[in-house]
């Protein structure tokens, strides 16, 4: 592509039988579409919007060669010439879109499958899902070959343009990798080519049955980062029998499911294990990938330019973004909507048994149903509040053509997400925020800010509005609440009041997470910097040990913290299903104190007095911050309701409890659509 700004992602990769348009890979991401035939259709679309967009190669989710694989009951597979018609449509759809290629995935779940048939190599339980594996004997063994040969054998009379072997992220066959999991005798365990075996066969009973012009992608865990993981001189073996065996390209994988140590979370830095591909580089000769937060084309460039890679998978951010490819061709970066990494409706969902969307991109998974189609009566609306809900509804409506008034009381847009960027590991909430002021300027938003609206004004000068004013932290009552050194978070997060050594955190929600992060991270937070986030979480920087994995040593936090909840259940219980472990882990690196089933019964000069299991105590604190959770913030929506006025109300402004952006913008866009 001549006049790209990133030549290096927009070259063409040849591998001989075939050409991929460009080194842009749309990672394997599971988004429950693949699980049942009649959604089949929706999955073609969202695959199709993603291929007329210009991704250069897609990679299906996960697929499984058969029952004891499931990943969790009925889940997608690929056993018989009756499912080949269905997958059929969606290679048909993106090959029609455009000219991206596109591979199924088999991934057999083993230990990890949440069912009751589940196999392993041995029956070592895992800690992520109650079933114990059925060790698998050798006919099992042969048949699962026999089964991966045949998945890839119908995915390719389905028209895939190849297969990826998911032999990453801890499933079946980076369980008989790691002596982690295999402590068989036999011929698939005991010495390092007996552990890698399954594998060759696999691989090689592929190729043989897909010929030559085929492309079998294998995944393969560069960094196990658990403990009795692989060694690099294993990994090393591993990835030279791969090639040697017919696969045609290497794509990275890093950590299992069960590993301790975030890969992909907002708090890892971007790109930050792209080194141990860069590191596997010397090794092979076929093309390789690397994966892992990166959510840029200036980092997927770099990465490039730097040739740490052939090529850059990205999964989440063709959720966030279906036109990544294409904005990114066009020197457009700047209006990429960012994947901010907070799985909050990817993998949270995924691993919920819901299917996939995306907090900032409510429309990922449903292509077919939520659309944006031009008014034809086009209505001069009010958006008051430029938090998330506001941001997506004003936008959304002025991309209909409606001529739209945003107020906004502050002096920026953003309201949660001015709060949440400044959280250390929550930077990329920034990218929201800049995607937005585009879309303002581009769909002709008139922003109104530090203007606060009243109901008067806008009584019949618009035609509709839409109240999305938010929350309000909770009042709450205790002796003493009006002393001096108590403080809201926002107060705190102004950065107008000084912090004391010892802070009491009152609630142990979201924010109140949240906040605990802020007060033991350095202010300011240094840059974000991989060598800092690996001697943190115990990563080694050379990839060299054992499952890549060294003594953490977490920097200590510059100030004492409690968090306090009233309830008895675990702090931080709410938090995501694929990211509160993180947060939990991270207060505990930082030695925060985590109190619960307290009862508040007063604030003084010497702190913060409660009483737990019956006990009085005082928790020294020179500094309190209230995180009591959200009011909804309605006076402008009963104001309008009393009079004539069309209003419509979303986001906090509508609910407080529970919320968080991705129902506000989620409502914010289902009510643009339809208004
Ligand atoms: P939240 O998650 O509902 O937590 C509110 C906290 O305040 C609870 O710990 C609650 O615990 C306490 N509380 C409630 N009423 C109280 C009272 N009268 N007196 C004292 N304590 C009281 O609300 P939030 O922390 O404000 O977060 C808002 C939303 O944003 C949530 O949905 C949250 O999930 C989301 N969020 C998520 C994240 C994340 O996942 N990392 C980060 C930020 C925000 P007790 O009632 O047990 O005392
Ligand atoms: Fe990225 Fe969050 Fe969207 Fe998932 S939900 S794709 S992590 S922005």
């Amino acid at each position: 592509m001549a006049d790209t700004p990133y030549p290096h992602l927009f070259e063409s990769l040849d591998l001989g039988f075939t050409e991929i348009p460009n080194r842009i890979v749309m990672g394997s991401m599971h988004t429950g579409m693949e699980d049942f035939f009649w959604h089949y259709g929706e999955l073609a679309a969202y695959f199709a919007e993603r291929a007329a967009n210009g991704v250069g190669l897609i990679v299906t989710g996960g697929i499984s060669p058969n029952r004891a694989g499931w990943v969790a009951p009925l889940a997608g597979r690929m056993t018989h010439l009756g499912h080949v018609a269905a997958h059929r449509r969606v290679t048909e759809a993106v090959h029609a879109a455009g000219s991206s290629k596109i591979c199924m995935q088999i991934l057999h779940a083993g230990r990890y499958g949440y069912h009751p048939f589940i196999v392993g190599p041995s029956d070592r339980a895992s800690p992520i899902t109650p079933f114990k594996p059925r060790r698998l004997g050798l006919r099992g063994i042969a048949r699962t070959i026999t089964d991966y040969i045949r998945a890839a054998r119908l995915a390719q009379r389905a028209g895939y343009d190849g297969v990826e072997i998911m032999g990453s992220e801890g499933y079946l066959l980076n369980q008989f990798l790691a002596e982690r999991v295999n402590d068989r005798r036999d011929a698939y365990g005991g010495s390092t080519s007996r552990r890698q075996r399954i594998v060759t066969e696999i691989l090689a009973g592929i190729r043989a049955a897909v010929g030559p012009r085929f492309i079998i992608i294998y995944r393969l865990s560069m960094l196990d980062l658990v403990e009795h993981g692989q060694t690099w001189d294993e990994i090393v073996t591993l990835a030279r029998t791969v090639a040697a065996a017919g696969a045609t390209i290497i794509n990275t994988g890093i950590g299992w499911h069960e590993s301790r140590v975030p890969t992909i979370v907002t708090r890892v830095p971007r790109a930050a294990f792209a080194g141990v591909t860069a590191k596997m580089r010397e090794h092979v000769d076929v093309p390789l990938i690397t994966t892992n937060r990166i959510n840029t084309p200036e980092a997927a460039e770099k990465l490039l330019a730097d040739e740490v890679a052939d090529m850059v998978s990205m999964a989440r951010p063709f959720l966030a973004d279906p036109a990544f490819a294409a904005k990114a061709a066009a020197g457009r970066a700047a209006d990429i909507n960012t994947c901010i990494a907070c799985n909050q409706a990817c993998l949270d969902h995924t691993f919920a048994w819901k299917r996939a969307s995306c907090l900032v991109n409510p429309r990922a998974g449903r292509e077919t149903r939520l659309n944006f189609a031009p008014t034809d009566r086009p209505a001069r609306i009010a958006v008051v509040g430029a938090g998330p809900a506001g941001l997506e509804a004003a936008t959304r409506l002025a991309e209909r053509g409606h001529h739209v008034t945003l107020y906004e009381a502050g002096s920026d847009i953003g309201g949660q997400f001015q709060f949440a960027r400044r959280i250390p590991g929550k930077e990329e909430f920034a990218e929201t925020l800049r995607y937005y002021r585009r879309r303002i300027a581009h769909t002709g938003v008139a922003l109104e800010l530090s203007c606060h609206v009243e109901a008067a004004t806008l009584v019949g000068a618009y035609d509709k509005v839409v109240i999305a004013t938010g929350v309000v932290p909770r009042r709450i009552a205790i002796e003493g609440i009006g002393h001096a050194k108590v403080m809201s978070y926002a107060e705190l997060i102004a950065g107008h009041r000084p912090v004391g050594r010892q802070v009491a955190i009152i609630g142990a929600g979201g924010i109140g997470f949240d906040v605990a992060e802020y007060l033991t991270h350095e202010r300011p937070a240094p840059a974000e910097d991989a060598a800092r986030f690996f001697q943190e979480w115990g990563v080694d920087p050379a990839f060299a040990s054992r499952g890549g994995l060294v003594e953490a040593e977490p920097a200590p936090p510059p100030r004492a913290v409690t968090l306090c909840q009233r309830s008895t259940h675990k702090a931080g219980r709410d938090l995501g299903k694929t990211s509160g472990w993180a947060h939990r882990a991270s207060l505990r690196h930082k030695n925060v104190a985590m109190r619960v089933g307290v009862t508040y019964q007063a604030i003084d000069d010497a702190g913060l007095h409660i009483t737990c299991d019956g006990q009085p105590e005082c928790i020294t604190a020179d500094t309190i911050i209230v995180c009591a959770g959200q009011t909804c913030e309605r006076t402008l929506y009963d104001a309008l309701r009393e009079s004539r006025q069309r209003v419509h109300v979303v986001g906090g402004a509508r609910l407080a409890t529970e919320l968080d952006a991705k129902r506000a913008i989620r409502e914010a866009a289902e009510l643009a659509a339809r208004l």
